[in-house]
């Protein structure tokens, strides 16, 4: 990820793919073009790295002219277009590519065809190297494209946000949402996670998802997932993670509009921390924190015990279960830790204390985020 000026952008397309792009197109035109020797205008000042790499590979002569127009203001295309620098020499009888590093709205195209309406060129002919359908909102035919992108602010190889990103060799495009505030609530069976996650989620306006909690919610449903997952959990033994993470996907999909998340008894393993990771990463977000409860086992099985009582839980009631479920933790998840320590996204709290006390040092973390 990169930050320019205010904003934060993310890679979207490589070095590599922009070559190879630029390579089709020429490959493409110069079929098209035979033995004519056409003239290329790029349009500055977004296209000068493309239009130096697609003549370097050009295979034929070939003449190469500039025209300076400018349309955006920050990250807007603006109707008004002004002509800086305009045509300098007599083209009529040529052929004529424009070679253009972005069309979206086409109101630059429609400048660069009244530069041209009355140059009595033989030919005029447009290749794009990035073309966004749905902001085109002009009738101009584009002859050549070289990748079709959605319509969002991209930066690199030519393209900038108020100046900054020209030189960048491959292309980034804006991240979108970069409010969320997305927590991992960590720690052992029994440490309190579900607790804080309750007065956390209030606190901070989050979305707290327990998967432990919602596989209960399926097994009361006896649904198919419940029914698979059940088997696993009776024993206090993980479910399988490409079930996990499917249904963790889902339910983040169902908060579409979230604040953030409180993620509770997930990740329990890499490949988990990994597709969360992923999961975030695909709404341009991430992971601020795996918060960490920290208590020691013969509390937890003490307090696993206890609320055994009354929870109803299978996996509380009895003391070799309740063992098992914190060597699966030990075996298989506290690796995590290590995970988002060397991103220096790791806290450890003290887990032991009344419920407020704990609350007050996990907002003290939280608030330094
Ligand atoms: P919990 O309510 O977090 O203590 O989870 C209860 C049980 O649900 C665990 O012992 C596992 O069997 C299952 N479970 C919950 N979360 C996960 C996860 N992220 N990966 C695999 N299994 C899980």
């Amino acid at each position: 990820m990169i930050k320019l000026h205010d904003l934060y952008f993310k890679p979207f397309i490589s070095e590599q793919e922009v070559d190879d792009i630029v390579q089709r197109m020429v490959d493409e035109i110069a079929i098209d073009l035979q033995d004519e020797v056409p003239v290329f205008v790029g349009i500055l000042n977004g296209s000068f790295m493309f239009v130096s790499d697609f003549v370097k590979k050009y295979p034929k002569p070939c003449e190469v002219t500039f025209i300076k127009l400018a349309s955006y203001e920050g990250l807007k295309s603006t109707e008004d277009i002004h002509r800086l620098i305009g045509l300098t020499q007599d083209l009529s009888g040529r052929k004529v590519i424009i070679l253009e590093d972005i069309i979206d709205s086409g109101n630059t195209l429609e400048e660069v065809h009244r530069i041209f309406e009355n140059e009595g060129v033989d030919e005029l002919k447009i290749a794009t190297l990035f073309y966004k359908p749905e902001a085109y909102k002009k009738d101009y035919k584009l002859h050549y494209i070289g990748k079709e992108i959605p319509n969002k602010f991209i930066v690199g190889y030519g393209l900038d946000y108020n100046g900054l990103g020209r030189d960048l060799p491959e292309i980034y495009q804006l991240k979108t949402t970069q409010h969320m505030t997305n927590l991992v609530l960590f720690g052992p069976p029994g440490a309190g996670k579900g607790t804080q996650a309750n007065f956390l989620k209030e606190t901070y306006n989050l979305v707290h998802i327990s998967t432990g909690d919602v596989f209960r919610y399926n097994i009361k449903n006896e649904t198919a997932l419940g029914m698979l997952a059940k088997s696993y959990m009776d024993k206090g033994e993980l479910v399988p993670d490409q079930v996990t993470i499917d249904m963790l996907s889902a339910e983040v999909e169902k908060n579409a509009g979230a604040n953030g998340f409180i993620f509770d008894g997930f990740p329990r393993t890499n490949a988990q921390a990994k597709a969360l990771d992923n999961l975030m990463e695909n709404k341009d977000s991430q992971i601020n924190a795996m918060i960490a409860l920290e208590v020691d086992d013969e509390v937890l099985v003490e307090r696993l015990l206890e609320r055994g009582k009354t929870s109803g839980r299978k996996d509380d009631a009895d003391e070799s279960i309740i063992r098992n479920r914190i060597t699966e933790y030990y075996n298989k998840t506290a690796i995590l830790k290590e995970y988002y320590a060397t991103q220096n996204k790791y806290y450890g709290v003290d887990g032991v204390g009344s419920i407020s006390d704990i609350t007050e040092r996990l907002k003290v973390v939280i608030n330094t985020l």
